[in-house]
């Protein structure tokens, strides 16, 4: 099947890839290896090298990507496996606005004089370009968390690659059904495949793609020794479950994205609602209440079908206050509500969702 991979549209992909080759009696589905070790002889000697149910989902994402994969254990080991590629004192380029963990990481490594961090506004071009000269890493994510704020992709990524500068994205949230990135000109595409890659709210796993050249390929064994130095490895099991979900991420999003279209819709006409951020596609989204935090706090706490939670990309829709953590930075409004739309109806979505905003009126 991974020779054909290429000439198969994404929604075929997610299906069909990642399996064993085709044998009378053979199982159907992707093998769950649960072993630490290997017997003597093997390409692989102990687990920390690799894992065939780990090869069987980077073979599937790598696809989606256009590009090869690396699974990790966690978005967050993705992160620093990336981060690890800097020369001490390096400069990386980014938004003040972005993942949680990936921007204090970032601020706290510039702290400590690990690297040097040059903040600048990813939605403007002009000032990511003036930032560049000297850089190493052009970190970004559009849209960004949780601002929901677009950069100029093919822009930046040309102006990065003729400076000499790295560029990782993090798709988390547009997913590689709604974003290539590596067709765009990125370097390194980054995942949390705890969120729409495995998709069910049961499993923390990272993901890495590169591109499928020689200059790919290099940064790829950089980050396959990061992981295997450092045993940010991904579970088996782990694994295996994101494996199961992606089969049904075509689905899962374009339920979602329905719902979350009609629900953007209907809150720019409540009245409790003084702005809604929605780039026009993807099931994640956000709005700015009237009044203050502490009301739109309660509007998160009143509803009985959405999930008061973090996290997101899951079938289960959910909602929080960002500005609940003190670390969110004090660009986000105190009144933005993050929505991460999932699969369930949109008319019983919309119903909570309205009584809860009632509490504003
Ligand atoms: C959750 C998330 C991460 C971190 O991933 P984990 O799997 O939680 O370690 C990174 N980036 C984005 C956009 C995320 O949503």
């Amino acid at each position: 099947m991974a020779d054909q991979a290429e000439s198969l549209a994404p929604a075929t992909q997610l299906v069909a890839l990642g399996r064993e080759p085709r044998t009378p009696g053979g199982q159907v589905g992707a093998p769950l290896v649960l072993t630490s070790t290997y017997h003597a002889g093997g390409a692989e000697g102990y687990i920390r090298d690799g894992n065939p149910t780990w090869t069987a989902l980077e073979e599937a994402i790598g696809a989606l990507e256009e590009g090869e994969a690396l699974v990790l254990g966690a978005g967050m080991a993705a992160v620093a496996a990336a981060l690890s590629l800097l020369p001490h004192g390096g400069v990386v380029v980014a938004s003040p606005i972005g993942y949680m963990g990936t921007t204090t990481m970032l601020r706290e490594r510039a702290a400590e004089g690990a690297l040097e961090l040059r903040i600048v506004d990813t939605t403007d071009a002009e000032a990511v370009e003036a930032a560049l000269d000297g850089a190493d890493q052009l970190w970004l994510e559009s849209p960004t968390n949780p601002m929901m704020e677009l950069a100029d992709l093919p822009r930046l990524c040309a102006a990065a690659r003729a400076a000499g500068v790295v560029t990782v994205i993090d798709n988390t949230f547009a997913t590689p059904l709604r974003q290539r990135p590596l067709t765009l000109g990125a370097d390194i595409v980054l995942h949390s495949g705890t969120k729409y890659i495995a998709g069910h709210s049961d499993v923390l796993l990272g993901v890495l793609a590169t591109r499928a050249d020689e200059a790919g390929r290099a940064l790829r064994a950089r980050l396959a020794k990061y992981r295997h130095d450092v045993g940010a490895v991904a579970g088996p099991m782990e694994a295996w479950l994101a494996l199961r979900g992606l089969r049904t991420l075509a689905v899962r999003l374009d339920r979602a994205e329905a719902n979350a279209r009609v629900i953007a819709e209907r809150l720019a006409t409540h009245a409790g609602v003084a702005r809604v951020r929605y780039p026009g596609s993807g099931a994640m989204l956000a709005f700015d209440t009237v009044g203050d935090g502490a009301r739109a706090e309660r509007v998160c706490e009143s509803t009985r079908l959405w999930v008061h939670s973090t996290s997101l990309g899951a079938v289960e829709s959910q909602i929080e206050r960002r500005r609940r953590y003190v670390t969110e930075p004090e660009l986000v409004p105190e009144t933005l509500i993050r929505l991460s739309v999932g699969i369930e109806d949109v008319e019983d979505l919309w119903r909570d969702l309205a009584q809860a905003l009632d509490t504003l009126l």
